[in-house]
C-alpha cells in the first residue's frame, strides 16, 4: 500500500506499526447542523481507505469521535460555540441539537453505504480523560494557566509547524487577520485546552476541573479519544485538508507532549468539495445536503459513484451537471453488471489476476478512478465468463460499496405516487390536530406495503424498501 503522507509531503510505503494491523483515527462531525456533501466526501474517502485496507488484508480499527461540545465558529479559540449557535437557531437545548443532527449524520452515512466506525465516541463523554492529559502537560511545562484559561505553549512542540509545513511568520499574518488578538496568550498561535466559565458565560455544556467550571477546547478532543481508544500509536489518522491547520497541528503538538514521543505516522486528508462560489459553507445561498439531492431525484450512490470517479486528492467541483453525467453512467455501469448471466465455473486464474489489479489500484494512493476502470475493464474482457465476473464484481464491491449486485428499486407509478403523496398529507393532517395514533397508522400501513416514510426538516419524503 501507497499512501501521501501529509507529514511528508509524499507518497510513501505504509508500513503500520503492528504487522497486519492498522489504528486509524478519523475527526468525526460536529453536529450542530445537518452535513453538507463536502463533509460526506470526506466521510466517502475514509470509508474507501479502511474497505481498502481491509481488501489488502490488514485488520483496521477505526476510531471517530462526534463534536458536540468545543468547536468556535472560528479556529482560533474565539468566536461563538457551535452548539451553542445551532441551540439558538432552533430553539433548542445543546443536547436536543446534538442528538438530532448525530441521528442525522449517521443516517446519511448509511444511505451512502459508508460504514461507521468501531469506535464513535462523544466528545462530551470522555471529560475525564481530558483533564487527566492537562493536568499531564501543565506538570511536565507544555502548558500554562492564563486568565483563568488553560493553554498550550507551542514553542514548547517540537516542530510545531511540521505537518503544515508553513512558515510560522506567513502564518502568523493569517491569524492576526481573521483572528481578534488574545493577549492571555503567551504566542499568538497557542491554543486553548480548556475554557473556563468566566470567560463563555453562555456555555450550556460545563464540567467541573481542576481550573474552575469550563469546558474543552476542540483540539483537545481527538487527542484524548484517539488516546483512550486506540493507545499511544497511531497509523493513520485523517481529516479533510482544513484540519491540516489548526486542528491536526494542535493534535501532534499535544498527544506528542503527553506522550513524549512521536504519535501518528500518516496523515491523509481528503481534498475539498467545493460548489461554483469556491466553497461548500452552511450559510452560503443553497445548502447542499443530502436530503436536498435526494429530494431532486438523485440516489445517495450517484453521488457516491460521483465522489469515487476523482482523486481524493484532487479538489472537486460540484455541480448538477457533473452529477447527472455520473447518475447516468452510474445506471449504464449498474445495468450492464446487473445483465451479466451467471454462467460457468468461476476461473481461479482470471480471478486472482483481476484481484490482484484491483488491488494495485487500492495501493496506488487510493487510486478510486483507477479502480473503476479496472471493473469496466473486467466487463469487456471477453475471455472472463459471467460467475468469475459476478464473484470479482462482489469482491469490488466491498470496497466501491455502490449495491452493484443488487437489483434497483422499482419505479413507482405515477398513480402510486399520488396515493402515497395524499397518504403524506393525510399524516401530516393528523399530527396538526395531535391525532398521533392516526399518524403512525398511516406510517404503518405504508410500510406494510413496503413504502418507508422518512421525515426530515423539509417534509416527509417516502422510500421504497
Ligand atoms: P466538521 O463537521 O465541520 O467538523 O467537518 C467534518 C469533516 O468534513 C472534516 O473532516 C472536515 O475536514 C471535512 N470538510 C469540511 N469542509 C469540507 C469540504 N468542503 N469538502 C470536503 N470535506 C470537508
Ligand atoms: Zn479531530
Amino acid at each position: 500500500m501507497r499512501l501521501y503522507n501529509t507529514l511528508t509531503k509524499q507518497v510513501e510505503d505504509f508500513v503500520p506499526n503492528e504487522e497486519g494491523k492498522v489504528k486509524m483515527y478519523t475527526c468525526g462531525p460536529t453536529v450542530y447542523h445537518y452535513a453538507h456533501i463536502g463533509n460526506l466526501r470526506t466521510y466517502i474517502f475514509e470509508d474507501i481507505l479502511e474497505k481498502g485496507l481491509k481488501f489488502l488484508g490488514y485488520d483496521v480499527t477505526r476510531a471517530m469521535n462526534i463534536t458536540d461540545v468545543g468547536h468556535l465558529t472560528s479556529d482560533g479559540d474565539t468566536g461563538e460555540d457551535k452548539m451553542a449557535k445551532g441551540a439558538k437557531r432552533e430553539g433548542k437545548t445543546v443536547y436536543e441539537i446534538a442528538d438530532f443532527y448525530t441521528m442525522a449524520f449517521f443516517n446519511d452515512m448509511a444511505d451512502l453505504n459508508i460504514k461507521k466506525p468501531s469506535i464513535v465516541l462523544k466528545a462530551s463523554d470522555n471529560i475525564e480523560k481530558y483533564i487527566e492529559m492537562i493536568e499531564k502537560m501543565l506538570n511536565d511545562g507544555y502548558a500554562y494557566i492564563s486568565n483563568g484559561n488553560v493553554y498550550f505553549d507551542i514553542s514548547k512542540a517540537k516542530d510545531y509547524y511540521k505537518l503544515s509545513g508553513k512558515n510560522p511568520d506567513d502564518l502568523m499574518i493569517g491569524v492576526r487577520d481573521t483572528v481578534e488578538e488574545d493577549k492571555s496568550k503567551r504566542n499568538p498561535a497557542d491554543f486553548v485546552l480548556w475554557f473556563t466559565l468566566s470567560k463563555f458565560e453562555n456555555q450550556a455544556m460545563k464540567w467541573d476541573s481542576p481550573w474552575g467550571v469550563g469546558y474543552p477546547g476542540w483540539h483537545i478532543e481527538c487527542s484524548g479519544i484517539a488516546a483512550k481508544t486506540l493507545g499511544e500509536y497511531l497509523d493513520i489518522h485523517c481529516g479533510g485538508v482544513d484540519n491540516i491547520f489548526p486542528h491536526h497541528t494542535n493534535e501532534i503538538a499535544q498527544s506528542e507532549a503527553y506522550f513524549g514521543h512521536k504519535w501518528c505516522n500518516y496523515w491523509c486528508h481528503g481534498a475539498h468539495l467545493n460548489d461554483s462560489t469556491g466553497k461548500m459553507s452552511k450559510s452560503n445561498g443553497e445548502f447542499l445536503t443530502l436530503s436536498l439531492l435526494k429530494n431532486k431525484g438523485y440516489t445517495p450512490l450517484d453521488y457516491r459513484y460521483f465522489c469515487l470517479n476523482s482523486h481524493y486528492r484532487n479538489t472537486l467541483v460540484f455541480s448538477y451537471e457533473s452529477l447527472d453525467i455520473a447518475r447516468n453512467a452510474f445506471l449504464k455501469l449498474k445495468g450492464r453488471v446487473l445483465g451479466i448471466e451467471n454462467t460457468g465455473e468461476i476461473d481461479a486464474v482470471k480471478k486472482s489476476l483481476y484481484l490482484s489489479k484491483f488491488g494495485d489500484a487500492i495501493g496506488n494512493d487510493l487510486n478510486t478512478s483507477l479502480m473503476l476502470t479496472v471493473l469496466y475493464d473486467l466487463l469487456k474482457d471477453g475471455e472472463v465468463n459471467g460467475a468469475t465476473k459476478i464473484s470479482l464484481i462482489e469482491e469490488f464491491d466491498k470496497v466501491l460499496s455502490l449495491d452493484l449486485l443488487k437489483e434497483d428499486v422499482k419505479e413507482v407509478s405515477i398513480d402510486l405516487e399520488n396515493e402515497i403523496l395524499a397518504r403524506i398529507e393525510e399524516r401530516k393532517e393528523a399530527k396538526k390536530n395531535k391525532d398521533f395514533a392516526r399518524a403512525d397508522a398511516i406510517r404503518d400501513e405504508l410500510l406494510e406495503k413496503g413504502i418507508k416514510l422518512i421525515d426530515t426538516r423539509e417534509g416527509t419524503t417516502y422510500e421504497i424498501v
